[in-house]
Protein backbone atom coordinates (compact mmCIF):
# COMPACT_ATOMS: atom_id res chain seq x y z
CA UNK A 1 0.00 0.00 0.00
CA UNK A 2 1.49 3.08 -1.06
CA UNK A 3 1.76 6.25 1.35
CA UNK A 4 1.81 9.65 -0.06
CA UNK A 5 3.60 12.14 2.55
CA UNK A 6 2.49 15.93 1.63
CA UNK A 7 3.28 15.07 -2.37
CA UNK A 8 6.74 13.73 -1.05
CA UNK A 9 8.19 16.83 0.01
CA UNK A 10 10.97 17.77 2.41
CA UNK A 11 9.35 19.88 5.12
CA UNK A 12 12.38 20.00 7.84
CA UNK A 13 11.82 21.61 11.20
CA UNK A 14 8.12 20.37 11.39
CA UNK A 15 7.72 16.63 12.89
CA UNK A 16 6.44 14.59 10.05
CA UNK A 17 4.14 12.30 12.93
CA UNK A 18 2.13 15.96 13.59
CA UNK A 19 1.68 16.06 10.16
CA UNK A 20 -1.46 14.08 8.58
CA UNK A 21 -0.70 11.15 6.19
CA UNK A 22 -2.84 10.39 2.90
CA UNK A 23 -3.40 7.26 1.19
CA UNK A 24 -2.12 7.95 -2.42
CA UNK A 25 -4.29 4.95 -3.46
CA UNK A 26 -7.68 5.89 -1.40
CA UNK A 27 -7.67 9.34 -2.29
CA UNK A 28 -10.24 10.52 -5.26
CA UNK A 29 -9.50 14.13 -4.66
CA UNK A 30 -13.42 14.42 -3.87
CA UNK A 31 -12.60 17.60 -1.69
CA UNK A 32 -14.44 16.77 1.33
CA UNK A 33 -11.97 16.96 3.74
CA UNK A 34 -11.01 20.49 2.37
CA UNK A 35 -13.28 22.62 4.27
CA UNK A 36 -13.25 20.58 7.53
CA UNK A 37 -9.51 21.89 7.83
CA UNK A 38 -9.94 24.90 10.44
CA UNK A 39 -6.33 26.14 9.01
CA UNK A 40 -6.54 25.43 5.62
CA UNK A 41 -3.58 23.00 5.20
CA UNK A 42 -5.62 21.11 2.63
CA UNK A 43 -6.15 21.35 -1.06
CA UNK A 44 -7.29 19.84 -4.33
CA UNK A 45 -4.32 19.81 -6.70
CA UNK A 46 -3.73 17.25 -9.66
CA UNK A 47 -2.56 14.05 -8.85
CA UNK A 48 0.61 13.47 -10.93
CA UNK A 49 0.49 9.86 -10.73
CA UNK A 50 -2.77 9.49 -12.46
CA UNK A 51 -3.81 11.82 -15.05
CA UNK A 52 -7.02 13.42 -15.28
CA UNK A 53 -7.70 12.98 -11.48
CA UNK A 54 -7.10 15.27 -8.51
CA UNK A 55 -6.18 14.72 -4.86
CA UNK A 56 -5.65 15.96 -1.93
CA UNK A 57 -2.27 17.75 -0.74
CA UNK A 58 -1.04 18.97 3.03
CA UNK A 59 0.70 22.14 3.19
CA UNK A 60 2.92 20.80 5.98
CA UNK A 61 3.34 24.06 7.90
CA UNK A 62 -0.34 24.93 8.23
CA UNK A 63 -1.07 21.32 9.71
CA UNK A 64 -1.68 21.14 13.13
CA UNK A 65 -2.23 17.65 13.62
CA UNK A 66 -5.52 18.04 14.93
CA UNK A 67 -7.01 14.83 13.03
CA UNK A 68 -10.65 16.44 12.12
CA UNK A 69 -10.13 15.88 8.45
CA UNK A 70 -9.36 12.12 9.07
CA UNK A 71 -12.38 11.51 10.72
CA UNK A 72 -14.47 13.25 7.85
CA UNK A 73 -12.81 10.97 5.12
CA UNK A 74 -15.67 8.61 3.76
CA UNK A 75 -12.10 6.23 2.07
CA UNK A 76 -10.11 6.58 4.72
CA UNK A 77 -7.33 8.55 3.06
CA UNK A 78 -6.29 10.51 6.18
CA UNK A 79 -4.34 9.80 8.89
CA UNK A 80 -2.07 10.39 11.48
CA UNK A 81 0.74 8.12 12.17
CA UNK A 82 -0.02 6.28 15.00
CA UNK A 83 -4.06 6.62 14.64
CA UNK A 84 -4.34 4.97 11.73
CA UNK A 85 -8.16 3.42 11.12
CA UNK A 86 -6.67 0.06 11.81
CA UNK A 87 -5.06 1.48 14.94
CA UNK A 88 -8.57 3.33 15.94
CA UNK A 89 -10.45 0.34 15.32
CA UNK A 90 -7.66 -1.91 17.34
CA UNK A 91 -8.25 0.53 20.48
CA UNK A 92 -11.93 0.89 19.89
CA UNK A 93 -12.22 -3.26 20.18
CA UNK A 94 -9.75 -3.27 23.33
CA UNK A 95 -12.09 -0.84 24.93
CA UNK A 96 -15.32 -2.71 24.46
CA UNK A 97 -13.99 -6.21 25.75
CA UNK A 98 -12.77 -4.28 28.75
CA UNK A 99 -16.11 -2.90 29.35
CA UNK A 100 -17.99 -6.35 28.32
CA UNK A 101 -15.35 -7.89 30.65
CA UNK A 102 -15.98 -5.13 33.80
CA UNK A 103 -19.98 -4.87 33.02
CA UNK A 104 -21.85 -6.21 36.29
CA UNK A 105 -24.66 -7.64 33.89
S1 LIG B 1 -8.64 12.66 1.53
FE1 LIG B 1 -10.68 11.68 1.50
S2 LIG B 1 -12.17 13.37 1.76
FE2 LIG B 1 -10.18 14.28 1.17
S3 LIG B 1 -10.25 14.48 -1.07
FE3 LIG B 1 -9.28 12.50 -0.61
S4 LIG B 1 -10.96 10.99 -0.62
FE4 LIG B 1 -11.90 13.02 -0.47
S1 LIG C 1 -4.96 17.25 10.79
FE1 LIG C 1 -6.19 19.12 11.30
S2 LIG C 1 -4.84 20.83 10.71
FE2 LIG C 1 -4.00 18.98 9.69
S3 LIG C 1 -4.96 18.98 7.64
FE3 LIG C 1 -6.26 17.72 9.00
S4 LIG C 1 -7.86 19.14 9.78
FE4 LIG C 1 -6.17 20.38 8.94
Amino acid sequence: MGFLIVNDDEFPGKDQESVIHIHKDRCDGCSMCVDTCPTQALEIVPNRNRPGKHIVFVHPRLCKGCGVCQATCPKEALFLPGLSPENIRTYISKAVAEACQNSPV
